[in-house]
């Protein structure tokens, strides 16, 4: 096995082997498959073994594997050069592409990756509110930046404690958590923290806890509360955006938030993260205006040759092939898993499909926490073994791409039949 002897290289000189944590596969107890090369809705690994592939880079490539169209445009134009550090046209078709997209964005600015849209969208928040405090919901991921790697402090609404070392205490203390889907916790936070609440941001489709929906009135509760008080609406969209649905879930779920955090499918597979918004807010930044915010490679023309040829592919139809192919694999899993006697929560946005291996509704963190991990990690390698590459954690959904097919489906679903009598 060549991924083995890789990842015995690769410990040596990165910690634990890889570039970012969840690739070492550490909660389905394995060593990593090293990949190879990737093409529509399959994935290679470095021994040749082929997986239908439902991580999809963690969400960016909602066109499968080096789509034809995206590579035609990334080759012309690196021959072009890589980065000016001055401005291009691209840019302003990007722009104009994502405010066309995007309901809730009047004014766009481009990062270079999830977490530096999340961080820069705090800042402007806090700028433009003047206020320090933001709430945020306990098992939502908004990338690292030190006040959003906060976990929950003790009862309902209290100030956040830091989730890792070196994210100070007084930032930690800023932040409120509170679950996810849980208004009344929202109307309580803002009861006692109100007026110094800057924002709340929000996953407006959980996909960080398995995949979580809102329940309804959820979203529409957080824009009255936040404009009730003055406080800003932040959707992180970066796993939710052009997945959920065309116009991303704000369109989906018709709630318009102040700002938008976008990233993984808005760079097609390349390092792009953007935030955006009304207009009198996005004026604030500089050099419109005093919130400081800049990136020496943000707008880089090969990152946003791969954003616009990706989501100019995509069409409203695209969205209808997922849910088609949504329904196909909910009702197969639904079967598999009965005949196994094995019970499981399907949860469904769009491209997005989270199964936890748990009968009750899992509405929050709390519930998807109670999902049978041992299961979990013993059936993740029989499915590798039997060629489907699935997120190797339990808090993670599946994404589809436009290449998967009805047969993929149906072979992915044969892979979970023997996986389960496998492990059973
Ligand atoms: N927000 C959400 C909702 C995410 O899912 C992620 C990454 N999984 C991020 C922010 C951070 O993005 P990045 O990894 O590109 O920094």
């Amino acid at each position: 096995m060549k991924s083995q002897q890789a990842f015995q290289e690769a410990v040596k000189v990165m910690p634990g082997g890889v570039n970012s944590p969840v690739r070492a596969f550490k909660s389905v107890d394995m060593d990593p498959i090293f990949m190879d090369h990737g093409k529509g809705s399959k994935i290679y690994d470095i021994d040749g073994k082929e997986y239908i592939d439902y991580v999809l880079s963690w969400g960016p490539l909602i066109l499968g594997h080096a789509d034809d169209k995206v590579t035609e445009e990334l080759s012309k134009a690196i021959q072009k050069g890589t980065s000016f550090g001055a401005p291009t046209e691209l840019e302003t078709k990007m722009a104009e592409l994502v405010i066309e997209r995007v309901p809730s964005i009047e004014m766009v600015r481009m990062v270079s990756s999830g977490t530096e849209a999340t961080l820069a969208a705090l800042r402007l928040a806090r700028g433009f509110t003047g206020r320090n405090k933001i709430l945020k919901f306990i098992g939502c991921y908004h990338g690292h930046s030190d006040s959003l790697l906060i976990k929950a402090g003790s009862g309902v609404a209290t100030l956040g404690l830091p989730d890792s070392p070196g994210v100070p205490k007084g930032t930690a203390e800023n932040t409120i958590t509170v679950h996810y889907n849980d208004l009344e916790a929202v109307k309580t936070a803002f009861e006692k923290f109100g007026d110094d609440i800057a924002c709340v941001i929000v996953e407006p489709v959980a996909g960080n806890m398995g995949v979580v929906p809102p329940v309804e009135g959820f979203l529409q509760g957080l824009r009255d509360i936040t404009t009730e008080y003055g406080s800003l609406l932040i959707f992180d969209e970066v796993m939710t955006g052009f997945r959920v649905g065309y116009n991303c879930a704000q369109g989906y779920f018709n709630v318009t938030p102040d700002l938008t955090c976008l990233g993984k499918v808005i760079g097609g597979g390349l390092p792009v993260g953007a935030f955006g918004g009304r207009q009198d807010i996005m004026e604030r930044i500089a050099p419109a205006g005093d919130i400081y915010q800049a990136g020496t490679l943000s707008g880089n023309p090969l990152a946003m040759t791969g954003g616009y040829y990706t989501l100019s592919q995509l069409t409203p139809a695209s969205y209808d092939q997922f849910n088609r192919l949504g329904d196909l694999l909910e009702a197969g899993l639904t079967e598999v898993f009965a005949k196994h006697d094995v019970p499981i929560t399907i949860n469904r946005a769009g491209s997005m499909i989270g199964y936890f291996l748990n009968e009750e509704r899992v509405t929050n963190f709390e519930v998807a926490a109670k999902s049978d991990l041992k299961l979990f990690a013993a059936m993740y390698k029989k499915m590798a073994e039997n060629g489907v590459f699935l997120p190797p954690s339990q808090f993670e959904g599946m994404f589809l791409s436009t290449q998967h097919t009805a047969e993929d489906i149906e072979k992915t679903l044969d892979a979970f039949d023997k996986a389960l009598s496998a492990v059973k």
